[in-house]
């Protein structure tokens, strides 16, 4: 079915137009219809399947009468994380190009006073992770009581992230005689059970997987040693060999070792950048952005933190980690192979992660190839790591340079990839660009607020998180207070 017979206005049929889009996708030809006839929908669809212009479009269309009020969104976007929603909003401004709708985003790392503005002026789309948004309520500037459309994207997320609460908390303030929308990757009970709670009457849509990404990935396993050294070492000379790599996603399982990975792959003068959950907003966009248009080719990232990103053109995904949860197997990789495109994806495979690897081969249904052997050679430890000094100042490891070949369980060309950067131009960037904040000593909030969107997060699953022996890097201030100690006389 054409978009022109979905029942979308004008303006948005010419903003579709203009993005290129010549046909609805799946999800898109199934939900459109029912939202514009205002009914509620549950979506059982992730990211990649078209799922935001299956909710963006319509409302565009229902938005184009009726008028904003001060302090009273219209409609309400809730996603995970602000990566997610400022996806969002993008979609907002491309496909809203011909409407002149006011849309604001609540987001936690900007400052609150940006956005009461917005929401002072009226807000037809009011697009938030759910901290942000409740502190905006508990302050007292903001009423749900006009929301006309809630949409509630990626609730299996929230589940993970441990957000259901406020959301429960956000649909109570709601009016019950809203549209609501719903969309999960997957359906657990839990999940179902709030479907139940928060639905009436919907239509239930469901589409598969983007069943190309499978097919376009070539997918490799790569034996290494299981310290950090040897990974990095095995990780760069797989950057070296790779053949066509324009651009990469590294995923770490820890933040902790993002930051590190990150640091090293600058040292050895790759244009990187990081993305995990303690960076602050603006870093984040600016990383981002950087690795968008290709100043820096590399990504290192954490689950959390590039879920559900939308970056069309990734060549090549290297797992640093086997990852814990074999979904996210599936999510990693799927960040390459996308619309059709071929895509690379590697993953180290360390002694002692057999069993992950197992449930990441059980749940796709096969085994994944071995580049090279099964076991990893022997690692020469040496200055290769001389760059990977640990954060706050911890000692260099000592030893001669040039283990690193040895150490890689690929032979290394000495054709520089198109990621690695001459020297002399990585360390001008490096000076000119923002650091990121885990490079940079850790200071108080400005605001002196809670974190709430990544400290609820904190309470279940964040990878950024888990396996964090003792208290990490992070040394409690107490711990650093000289003791007294006192004597008897
Ligand atoms: P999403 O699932 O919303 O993250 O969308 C995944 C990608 O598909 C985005 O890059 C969209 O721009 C793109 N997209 C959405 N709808 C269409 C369509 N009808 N035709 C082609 N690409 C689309």
């Amino acid at each position: 079915m054409p978009f022109d017979e979905l029942g979308l206005s004008d303006k948005v049929l010419q903003a579709v137009g203009a993005a290129g889009y010549t046909q609805p996708t799946p999800i898109q030809e199934q939900a459109i219809p029912h939202v514009l006839a205002r009914r509620d929908v549950l979506g059982i669809a992730q990211t990649g399947t078209g799922k935001t212009a299956a909710f963006t479009l319509p409302m565009l269309t229902v938005l184009e009468t009726g008028r904003a009020r001060a302090r009273m969104p219209r409609t309400l976007i809730l996603e995970p994380t602000r990566e997610l929603a400022a996806q969002v909003e993008e979609n907002f401004v491309r496909y809203g190009v011909n409407h002149k709708l006011s849309v604001a985003l609540l987001i936690g790392g900007v400052s609150f006073n940006d956005q009461d503005v917005k929401i002072n002026r009226g807000a037809d789309v009011l697009i938030a992770t759910p901290g942000r948004l409740l502190d905006h309520v508990e302050r007292g500037k903001l009423l749900l009581t006009g929301v006309e459309l809630l949409v509630i994207d990626e609730a299996d997320r929230m589940l993970d992230m441990g957000f259901i609460p406020d959301i429960e908390r956000i649909v109570k303030l709601t009016p019950f005689t809203r549209q609501t929308l719903f969309f999960s990757a997957t359906m657990p009970p839990e999940i179902q059970r709030l479907s139940e709670k928060f639905l009436s009457n919907p239509v239930k849509i469901e589409v598969a997987r983007p069943a190309s990404a499978a097919q376009t990935i070539t997918q490799r396993l790569v034996a290494t040693g299981g310290d950090p050294a040897s990974k990095r070492a095995t990780l760069r000379g797989l950057i070296r060999d790779a053949v066509d790599l324009q651009n990469a996603i590294i995923f770490c399982n820890r933040k902790r070792d993002v930051a590190v990975l990150h640091r090293s792959l600058e040292r050895h003068s790759f244009k990187a950048v990081a993305l995990h959950g303690d960076m602050d907003q603006r870093a984040r966009m600016i990383a981002l952005d950087q690795f968008r248009t290709g100043e820096a080719p590399i990504l290192v990232a954490s689950d959390v933190a590039a879920r559900g990103l939308d970056i069309p053109m990734v060549s090549h995904v290297f797992n640093y980690d086997v990852p814990h949860h074999s979904e996210d197997y599936v999510h990693r990789i799927g960040r390459t192979g996308r619309a059709g495109r071929s895509g690379a994806a590697f993953t180290l495979v360390a002694p002692g992660d057999e069993k992950s690897l197992g449930a990441i081969e059980k749940l796709i249904g096969g085994e994944i190839v071995w580049d090279g052997p099964r076991k990893a050679e022997p690692v020469a430890r040496g200055a290769d790591d001389e760059g990977e000094r640990a954060p706050r100042g911890r000692s260099r490891r000592g030893g001669r340079r040039g283990s690193e070949e040895a150490a890689s369980s690929r032979p290394s060309s000495s054709k520089p990839a198109p990621a690695q950067a001459a020297p002399e131009r990585v360390a001008a960037t490096r000076d000119e660009r923002p650091q990121p904040r885990d490079a940079q000593p850790r200071t108080e909030r400005p605001d002196h607020r809670p974190r709430r969107d990544a400290d609820r997060g904190r309470s279940r699953r964040d990878e950024d998180t888990v396996e964090s022996p003792g208290f990490g890097d992070h040394v409690p201030a107490f711990l650093l207070r000289p003791a007294v100690i006192k004597t008897r006389k």
